[in-house]
């Protein structure tokens, strides 16, 4: 296939359908509330307008919800007509992945071309896998004796509230969706502000591909009103959250002081990336580390934020990431050669400088970047690299979640260990090293959900994410995701 052009994505851009409304019970729904504009960071443009949701949309969606899941045929449906659906949701993602892409990129600055390849391809393939898994779940019905029968079952928990971030619209969003709409529940998603249409979008996707009305239900709005209305809903049965670590202690507040409903929280990071001496593969290492930290702009909760290198190797490592920030082509995400797009919004980009600013201040040495790049037209910045950062800098605590990459260095592996936990967030690591024995005792001792080796951002749907310590709580992809979206019955019956 020839690869599109800028101008053809430009002109795509400018013919695209803009979805305004929200999508409640099958319908599109104006709402009570008026409408909000949506800013590409591509420009600094307000390119849509978009309804504002309030309590009383979502009180509505989670009425449409509450039925459907009740009374409705979602979840009676056999288990592998549920997956037939799902099936038909993922082919129409397929058809439509062009627009989505662009819709993406255009709210939040992501490259198109990662927007096609990397996301909407997560996309199609969540929806698939769990239309696949859809009719393969078993119950259990453990040993009870002669004179009894058990059954475990696993039972959809009803109305699910699905709450996500701008970074990764519709991936984020689907690694809810999907794994709960496949068990036999029903949904109510509210997406960033920064990302409406996308989500829009996909929703009705989602219905013309046959999911009944009120299955799946889109909210979009401000988390402080449509979202904290959905946290407080007391019809809500489990509120699925990806955001900030802040908003997500939000969430469980909301939950105490309505009906305890599930609260399942995938938040910040912080992860560190270890390059031990023996690392086969230097100059690969340098560039991974380099890709991870620009990769999306730096806007990933896993991003490897600090690169923990081993001092006797620092230079040659350091050296090539920064070599690497140079070259990166900064610049439209419409254009198929643009590396990296801009941060997502003007609040972004004056927190990722905020950070910049006090990394100067703390005594950090500034490698490369720093600065934004406002002749580019939107919200961009440099790819940046400090070096000679040290634990108690803000620069090595907190998230940035921009292009910005924290350089400290170790000398015992004892160290690099004590280094990467010294953290609030337990999201991720990575782990360079030639050594079979080192690589497995060096992981086991990482508190971090996923702890890649000689590799970084790798690995398929069947293996959870999620993380330890203030990155969260449950696990999204693989089976495991079910566990978010089901209870556990015992039927004990006497025979
Ligand atoms: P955020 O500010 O926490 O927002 C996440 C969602 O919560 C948005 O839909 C937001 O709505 C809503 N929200 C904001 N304030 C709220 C409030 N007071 N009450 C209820 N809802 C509220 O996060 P973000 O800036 O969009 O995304 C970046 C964060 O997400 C980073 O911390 C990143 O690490 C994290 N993240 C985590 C994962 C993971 O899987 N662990 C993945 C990606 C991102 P509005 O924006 O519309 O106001
Ligand atoms: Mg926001």
């Amino acid at each position: 296939m020839p690869s599109t052009t800028h101008a053809e994505w430009l002109s795509l851009a400018a013919r695209l359908a803009r979805p305004m409304h929200h999508l409640i019970d099958g319908r599109d729904e104006p709402g009570r509330g008026g409408s909000f504009p949506v800013v590409s960071p591509r420009d600094g443009q307000v390119f849509a307008e978009v309804s504002d949701g309030g309590p009383d949309e979502v009180d509505r969606a989670v009425a449409a919800a509450r039925r459907a899941f009740d009374g409705g045929a979602w979840p009676r449906m056999s288990p592998a007509e549920r997956g037939r659906v799902l099936q038909r949701f993922a082919d129409l993602v397929e058809e439509h992945r062009s627009e989505l892409a662009i819709l993406i990129s255009l709210e939040m600055g992501k490259p198109v071309t990662e927007a096609t390849d990397i996301e909407l391809r997560a996309v199609i393939h969540t929806l698939r896998y769990y239309g696949e898994l859809a009719d393969k779940l078993l119950d259990e019905a453990p040993h009870a004796g002669d004179d009894a029968l058990a059954l475990v079952t696993r039972e959809p928990i009803g109305v699910v509230g699905a709450v996500v971030p701008w970074n990764f619209p519709l991936t984020l969003a689907t690694w809810k969706i999907a794994p709960a709409l496949a068990a036999g529940c029903t949904v109510v998603l509210k997406p960033s502000d920064q990302t409406p249409l996308s989500a829009l979008r996909l929703g009705r996707l989602g219905s013309e591909a046959g999911l009944p009305d009120g299955v799946l239900n889109v909210v979009v709005g401000q988390g402080r009103a449509a979202g904290q209305a959905l946290g407080l809903h007391p019809d809500v049965d489990v509120l699925a959250f990806t955001g900030s670590t802040a908003v997500g202690r939000h969430y469980l507040r909301y939950a105490a002081d309505s009906n305890l409903k599930r609260v399942w929280l995938e938040l910040g990071g912080k992860s560190p990336n270890i390059v031990l001496p023996d690392t086969p593969d230097l100059d690969t290492a340098a560039a991974t580390a380099a890709w991870g930290i620009f990769f999306n702009a730096g806007e990933m909760c896993t991003a490897p934020s600090r690169l923990l290198v081993h001092s006797s190797i620092a230079d040659r490592v350091v050296d090539a990431v920064v070599e690497r920030a140079r070259t990166l082509r900064v610049g439209d995400p419409l254009d198929p050669v643009t590396e990296m797009g801009p941060v997502a919004s003007a609040r972004q980009l004056e927190s990722v400088l905020d950070h910049i600013t006090s990394a100067h201040r703390d005594g950090a040495r500034l490698r490369t970047g720093g600065s934004a790049l406002p002749d580019r037209g939107g919200f961009h910045l440099e790819p940046t690299v400090f070096d000679q950062v040290t634990p108690d800098m803000r620069l090595a605590r907190e998230e940035v979640f921009g292009p910005v990459l924290a350089v400290l260095t170790f000398d015992t592996i004892e160290q690099a260990v004590a280094l990467a936990n010294d953290s609030d967030y337990g999201l991720a690591a990575g782990l360079w090293t030639a050594d079979l024995s080192t690589a497995h005792r060096v992981a086991r001792r990482l508190r971090a959900g996923t702890v890649w080796v000689n590799c970084y951002e790798e690995g398929g749907l069947n293996v959870p994410f999620g993380g330890y310590k203030q990155s969260g709580n449950g696990r999204d992809k693989s089976t495991h995701a079910f566990e978010k979206f089901t209870e556990l019955k015992t039927t004990w019956i006497k025979l």
